[in-house]
């Protein structure tokens, strides 16, 4: 097919049922055919709308002539030694995107972007460094699940890879409606965190209309620190986010994570560790203690192994659950922090 009349046509994946009901009344189909149209592109994965067979061959023609199934393939996949593998989709802006498949035992988790770069301008970030170059649609979202070739395989997904995701809320919901409605991919909730810098309003919203679990990127207790780190402590400092979180029921049904990447010299010494067990006590919640890992232009440096190890015991002994996050990927540029849409 012409190319051109193929990228004016618009894609089925991301949209809801109700989406897909006006798509059938505007291609002339019964109401009913939006629920098969759901069952093909989220249960059976169909790649064309010609193998919806369930659907009319007029109506698919009808059908096809303004939509696509909205597949598309990776671009180019690296694999690590340590079997993840890190694939680049096509973004926005003429940046690309990069989507993080991680096995580990019973588990296969993706991490997925929401935008191609990002606004947050966080220092010790690849994908922040490279400036924000555009949302991805829930198209674009929902692509990562369904078109890495280990889709059947995911028990997880994190909204961790490029992008901030309350920047780009509408199409991060959509998505999540996508993969846990009963017509999309039926996920329970429990199997998706999404991470995010802390922009309050936006997180009241997603902890309102979600039931997904939450990961906010601490990095530091002290907000003149975490400010020099990540300019949005200026905005939204941690303490007012805490404070949100604090409205929210964490013990049950939803899990909350506090992301802590230690650099060696800026917050890793003991005072840090107390000062982030007092700002947290009574939050139901665990701290992530990560790994940094060198990205060019940058000079931090990763924690000693040994200042790691008793941090966390520091927290722990302070009722605060910690654990130290295995890397992963770092061969391959695709470890937390390191994506760059290359
Ligand atoms: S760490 Fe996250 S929020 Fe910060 S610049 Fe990188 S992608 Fe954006």
């Amino acid at each position: 097919m012409d190319q051109e009349v193929c990228n004016s046509k618009k894609p089925l994946i991301g949209l809801s049922l109700d989406s897909l009901r006006e798509v059938a009344a505007e291609a002339g189909l019964p109401r009913f055919a939006a629920g098969q149209m759901a069952r093909w592109l989220y249960e059976k994965r169909v790649e064309e709308i010609d193998e919806m067979t369930d659907i009319s061959r007029q109506g698919r023609a009808r059908l096809a002539e303004r939509y696509t199934v909205g597949r598309t393939a990776p671009k180019h996949a690296a694999a690590s030694v340590d079997g993840t593998v890190k694939y680049l989709f096509e973004g926005a802006g003429g940046r690309d995107v990069e989507a993080v498949y991680i096995p580990d035992r019973d588990r296969a988790t993706l991490c997925v972007s929401s935008q191609a770069g990002c606004r947050m301008n966080c220092s010790f970030c690849m994908t922040g460094r490279q400036g924000f170059h555009g949302n991805l649609t829930t198209a674009q979202i929902i692509n990562q699940v369904l078109s890495i070739p280990d889709s059947s395989k995911l028990t997880n997904i994190v909204f961790m890879g490029m992008g901030e995701p309350t920047d780009n809320m509408g199409a991060v919901l959509e998505a999540i409606e996508v993969l846990t409605s009963p017509w999309g991919l039926a996920w329970s909730p429990k199997r998706i965190t999404v991470s995010s810098v802390g922009n309050t309003p936006r997180l009241r919203e997603l902890l309102d209309k979600t039931k997904v679990h939450i990961a906010i990127s601490a990095h530091s207790p002290y907000s003149e620190e975490r400010g020099g780190l990540m300019p949005v402590e200026k905005a939204y400092p941690l303490r007012g986010v805490l404070e949100l979180l604090r409205e929210y029921d964490f013990a049950h049904q939803r899990r909350l994570s506090m992301e802590y990447i230690i650099w060696r010299g800026i917050n890793d010494d003991p005072r840090h560790a107390d000062a982030l067990a007092r700002l947290l006590k009574g939050l139901d919640c665990r701290v992530n203690l990560i790994r940094f890992h060198a990205i060019p232009g940058v000079s931090l440096r990763p924690a000693d192994e040994g200042v790691m190890t008793a941090f966390r015991d520091r927290l722990n002994a302070a009722g605060i659950t910690a654990t130290i996050r295995a890397s992963r990927g770092e061969d391959i540029m695709a470890a937390c922090g390191q994506l760059a849409g290359q």
